[in-house]
């Protein structure tokens, strides 16, 4: 048998962490077998979805690298078939028209809610005779078919999740709607129960893995697999994500949707490796992998029953062993659209080397890829602005000189292109001034990066230098190192005695 999965978002909303974590599972069973994953969107629902949301849902799961490979198919182009699976259910008297008025169904819902029962139809048009039925239709009503469901039914199934399930008919809510607004001439709008076993049996679907949620709709699609004559599948039903508190993650956590996590900064790599592990474990105990790797481990012993805690201290901790594994070189493609964002000048056919350069200079400091922005800003333009601490280091007496010789050594073509040419400078600089080294390089920190702290100082004036905004941020700091009215003593060394 060749396995056969299917991932079928509805796009009436961008692709939600759940549906593609049960992507991410789909994909790692048919992998892991060498079968087929299918994508199929159900938009049936025409109100509710959108174009905008199908290629959010596509793009979402390409850049995931959750490839399929048949599709995407649409259920709204297979209404037909839908139809014809209904009339067949009409035909063999296994569904019906049933004509309630929504103030009906209310009415009898009101009553059950009085005698404190389960909401259910109660299948009272399931015999309707056919002069009943017509006198419905003369009196302008629309029907909905209804599949029978009957509550002496059992229906059992063994879980790859949760093991042995059991669902009594009875609790099902009675005779279930397949088709809205029909007449005796035309079936309406097929439902989700419906459309999804007919595509189900028609894709030759083996494995049906989806969230737990949709447990109750197993035990009826059981029932219309039976009436359709198709082959029941296996399902496995995933855990649901939760938040911190225990429940289910829902838009009020924030984010939920893939293409917000792409936007706060996170790798594909890292959020499709963090789905992996929301609800399955390697057996090796690797936390980091492929999802090719862990395609190679994947099996249902290991997902877990209870709900997956998203945890994003551990999201972050993924993200950034990807940033700091990630080479500068390919990494720089992956920040330059933030950086483009966030509205940065650069050209990047020609900056490419020097964006490299920073790339690898803030990396060790990188969790997400957002932190670049911050991170980087003081690195795209020519002047900066300066912290208090910075300006009390300029203020003191005679950073002014210091920085003038560091500036005229910079105008006189000393070279900055290296670790070791910046060092040759900063040393004649100190000797020639006689100060302390420390003095200089907080003073040149100071008049460079306007704080006392950020990266690498020598690594960044020279990331600085070849765009040329070391000289321009010199001179800014020797303007307020002068105009600076009660200087403080600057510790100098002991001045050569020659
Ligand atoms: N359209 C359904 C959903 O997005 C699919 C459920 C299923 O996999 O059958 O939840």
């Amino acid at each position: 048998m060749t396995v056969r999965v299917r991932i079928a978002p509805s796009p009436t909303g961008n692709l939600h962490i759940g549906t593609a974590r049960t992507a991410v599972f789909n994909w790692l069973f048919a992998r892991h077998h060498g079968g087929q994953f299918i994508l199929r969107v159900e938009d049936t629902d025409t109100e509710r979805s959108r174009s905008e949301f199908t290629d959010n849902i596509t793009e979402g799961l390409q850049w995931l690298g959750i490839t399929w490979d048949e599709g995407p198919f649409f259920q709204s182009q297979r209404l037909d078939l839908y139809r014809q699976a209904i009339q067949t259910l009409l035909d063999n008297g296994l569904a019906y028209r049933a004509y309630d008025t929504p103030a009906e169904l209310d009415a009898m819902r009101t009553e059950q809610k009085a005698k404190n029962l389960a909401p259910r139809y109660d299948n009272r048009h399931r015999d309707l005779t056919e002069d009943q039925q017509r006198a419905f239709e003369a009196e302008g009503r629309q029907a909905v078919i209804r599949f029978k469901i009957d509550d002496d039914r059992v229906i059992q199934w063994h879980d790859l999740v949760r093991g042995p399930m059991t669902w009594k008919g009875s609790d099902l809510g009675g005779d279930m709607v397949v088709a809205r607004a029909s007449s005796v001439e035309q079936i309406g709008q097929p439902l989700y129960n419906l459309a999804v076993v007919v595509d189900d049996m028609d894709m030759a679907i083996t494995h049906v893995i989806r969230g737990e949620d949709h447990i109750a709709n197993t035990a009826k699609q059981i029932l219309l697999y039976e009436a359709l004559g198709g082959a029941v599948p296996e399902f496995a039903h995933t855990p649901l994500i939760l938040n911190r508190a225990g429940q289910k993650l829902s838009k009020r956590d924030g984010v939920t949707s893939i293409s917000d996590f792409r936007k706060m900064g996170f790798t594909a790599e890292a959020l499709a490796n963090y789905m992996t592990l929301l609800g399955w474990s390697a057996p090796d105990g690797a936390e980091v992998f492929t999802l090719a790797e862990a395609a190679q481990q994947f099996s249902f012993d290991r997902v877990n029953k209870a709900g997956a805690k998203f945890d994003w201290d551990k999201l972050d901790w993924l993200n950034s062993q990807y940033l700091h594994a990630t080479p500068a070189d390919t990494l720089v493609d992956l920040l330059v659209p933030y950086w483009q964002e966030a509205g940065y000048t650069f050209d990047l056919a020609r900056d490419r080397p020097w964006l490299t350069r920073l790339t690898a200079l803030l990396a060790p400091s990188l969790t997400r890829l957002t932190d670049a922005v911050e991170q980087g800003r003081f690195f795209f333009t020519p002047t900066v602005t300066y912290a208090d601490k910075a300006t009390q280091q300029l203020t003191q007496d005679g950073v002014g000189d210091l920085l003038q010789a560091a500036a005229d050594a910079i105008a006189a073509g000393a070279p900055l292109d290296s670790l070791e040419a910046g060092k040759a400078l900063v040393d004649t600089v100190v000797k020639a001034q006689g100060v302390k080294k420390g003095v200089m390089m907080k003073s040149m920190r100071a008049a460079l990066m306007g704080d006392m702290q950020g990266p690498d100082l020598m690594e960044s004036w020279l990331i600085l230098h070849q765009r040329g905004f070391d000289t321009q941020r010199l001179a800014d700091a020797i303007a307020i190192a002068r105009q600076s009215s009660s200087p403080v003593p600057l510790p100098h060394e002991a001045r050569p005695s020659s």
